[in-house]
């Protein structure tokens, strides 16, 4: 039977459409729920089920705490999507980029004990969490420095080092940013850097950048990110810090994460129009041949191209692709017949 769905809690009766006199429209957190409607729709293909036996054992396939195969398919989500270059770079894990906020501050601080603590800076306005985190777990090697704006007119040391948070599209304005205080290291917060938030311009190529499941598929509570790391060296006190941190994540999020990327990759790489080639007759006009057929499409000539050529848009809603495949049947099987 039908699942029975409970009401948002503003809402009541049978079938939910009563509003609570007085609840507020509470539209706090950045619970990324709308995805919910995308998931259900792909309920079976985005399952995950495993066996009480698998995937027991702290170690991995891969180095420091990372399955291979997930690995694999983020680079390739990134190069379908064309947001982020991670040829040559190495990838770590974190529960949730907010993990890995703190682990990237650590991997770029200084290392040795006799220079200055480095400064953590954000330009406002800024994710609150950054401060917060970075205050809750400073150390000797580093500390909050407050907006870079409050350091934009101070006459800095050249020994000042800094670690800048830039998060491009920002949270919350959206702008896209771009550092403001030279020289420092810098850690690009990319978690909205994704086509159902924001025009992906060219894909980003930075030294240090930082994703998150949360905001891609929506799973915010699989609490899975991953950052992208040019140089070894940072990478390997990334990898050291999650290590002794949380010794990785969890393997049953590899796996329910790895899912959820391979649907969206096959959704993502597949093709968004159908150019369809009429074969069945010679000087066949495709794009009539269709409408005959009560299917509408685009004629190859408008792209000038041949008219044995049409256009089939895949890309409208689920209803129009089942619609177009109870009208195709027909042709098909005349076709079949045919040959
Ligand atoms: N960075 C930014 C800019 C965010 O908005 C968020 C979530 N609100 C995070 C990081 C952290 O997300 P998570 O820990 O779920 O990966």
């Amino acid at each position: 039977g039908l699942p029975v769905c409970e009401c948002n809690k503003c809402y009541y009766g049978s079938d939910c459409s009563r509003l609570l006199h007085d609840c507020p429209a509470d539209v706090d957190s950045g619970d990324p729920l709308f995805l919910e409607a995308y998931w259900q729709q792909r309920a079976a293909s985005s399952a995950v089920v495993f066996s009480g036996w698998h995937r027991m054992s702290y170690s991995t396939d891969g180095k420091d705490y990372i399955s291979i195969e997930l690995e694999k398919h983020i680079r390739i989500l990134h190069q379908v999507v064309g947001n982020a270059v991670t040829d040559g770079k190495f990838i770590v894990f974190g529960s949730g980029s907010a993990q890995l906020i703190n682990a990237l501050v650590y991997a770029l601080s200084p290392s040795n004990a006799s220079s200055s603590p480095a400064s953590v800076v954000a330009s406002v306005p800024y994710y609150p969490f950054y401060k917060k985190q970075t205050n809750l777990f400073e150390t000797r090697a580093y500390g909050w420095g407050g907006t870079t704006s409050s350091w934009a007119n101070a006459s800095v040391s050249s020994t000042t080092n800094f670690i800048e948070l830039v998060t491009s599209p920002n949270n919350p304005d959206g702008q896209f940013k771009q550092p403001v205080l030279g020289s420092s290291a810098v850690i690009f917060d990319y978690a909205y850097y994704w086509p159902h938030y924001s025009p992906i311009l060219d894909p980003a190529d930075e030294d240090v950048m930082l994703f998150t499941n949360s905001k891609i598929s929506g799973h915010a509570g699989s609490r899975f990110g991953w950052a992208v790391i040019k140089d070894e060296g940072v990478y390997e006190r990334t990898a050291n810090y999650l290590s002794l941190n949380t010794m990785g994540v969890s393997r049953d999020t590899h796996l329910r994460v790895l899912k959820l990327i391979k649907v969206m990759i096959a959704e993502k790489g597949g093709k968004a129009y159908a150019w369809l080639k009429c074969e069945w007759k010679e000087e066949e006009d495709c794009h009539e041949a269709l409408r005959k057929g009560s299917i509408i499409s685009r004629s190859g000539a408008l792209f000038e191209a041949d008219s044995r050529y049409t256009r089939l848009s895949l890309i409208k809603t689920q209803d129009d692709f089942d619609l177009l495949l109870k009208r195709m049947q027909p042709l098909v099987s005349h076709e079949d017949m045919a040959s």
